[in-house]
C-alpha cells in the first residue's frame, strides 16, 4: 500500500466508528424495565393505564434474548467447552442456536456465533440474515465479526467484553475497518456479569 493510501485510510476508519449506529446500554435497560413493569401497572385496572401500556408496547417492543444465549453457554461448559453461547432471532423467534464446540468438533471455526448463523441461514434458506439479530454472551472475535458482516446481521447484542480476543470494541475494531462492508447496530453489556462469571469459573476449574 502506498503512503498516500495509508494516510487516506486512517480518517476513513475513524469516520466508520462515528457512523456505526450505537445506543447506550442504560437507555435500552430503561426501556426493558418499563416493559417489565407493565404487569404491575396493568393490575391497577385504570383505563388510562391500559392506554399507556398499549402506547408504549406499540413503540417499544424490546425483549432480551440474552438468557437464552446464556443457556447455550452453560451447555458448552457442561461439554467441557469454553462457555460462550449465541442465538439468532428473526422477528421475535429464535431460528439459530449455538455454543462453542471447537474441541468436540475438532474445528477451530465451531464458535457459538458461527453455529447459530449457519443454523439460521439453513432455517431461512438464505445466506443473508438482514432482518435478524444475534445475541452472544461474549464480544465476538475477528472470525465471528467477519461472519456477522457477511451474514448482514442487523443488530449485534453481546454480553461481556473480551479485551484479549474481541474484535468489536477491542482489538482490530472490525466493524470500523474500511474493508468491512456491513456494519450491524451494536449493543453491549447485556448480562455481562453472568457471562463473564461463567467464563471465569470455567477457567478457574480447569486450572485446579
Ligand atoms: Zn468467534
Amino acid at each position: 500500500m502506498s503512503d498516500s493510501r495509508r494516510k487516506d485510510s486512517a480518517p476513513n476508519r475513524k469516520s466508520a466508528v462515528r457512523q456505526a449506529p450505537r445506543q447506550d446500554f442504560p437507555a435500552l435497560m430503561r426501556s426493558f424495565c418499563a416493559y417489565n413493569l407493565f404487569p404491575a401497572i396493568s393490575s391497577s385496572g385504570h383505563p388510562r393505564h391500559f392506554a399507556l401500556i398499549a402506547a408504549v408496547m406499540a413503540t417499544d417492543p424490546f425483549h432480551s434474548f440474552m438468557p437464552l444465549a446464556l443457556e447455550q453457554a452453560r451447555q458448552a461448559a457442561d461439554a467441557g467447552e469454553v462457555p460462550v453461547g449465541a442465538v439468532v432471532v428473526h422477528r421475535g423467534e429464535i431460528i439459530g442456536r449455538g455454543h462453542n464446540l471447537t474441541r468436540t468438533d475438532n474445528d477451530p471455526s465451531s464458535h457459538a456465533e458461527i453455529t447459530a448463523i449457519r443454523q439460521a441461514c439453513r432455517a431461512l434458506k438464505t445466506d443473508r440474515l438482514e432482518d435478524c439479530d444475534l445475541w452472544v454472551t461474549l464480544e465476538p472475535c475477528t472470525m465471528c465479526a467477519g461472519a456477522i458482516a457477511h451474514a448482514r446481521i442487523k443488530r449485534l447484542y453481546y454480553g461481556a467484553a473480551d479485551p484479549k480476543g474481541g474484535a468489536v470494541d477491542s482489538g482490530v475494531h472490525f466493524f470500523a475497518a474500511a474493508t468491512c462492508h456491513h456494519v450491524p447496530e451494536v449493543y453491549a453489556g447485556f448480562e455481562e456479569v453472568e457471562s463473564a462469571s461463567l467464563l471465569r469459573d470455567f477457567f478457574k476449574n480447569r486450572r485446579i
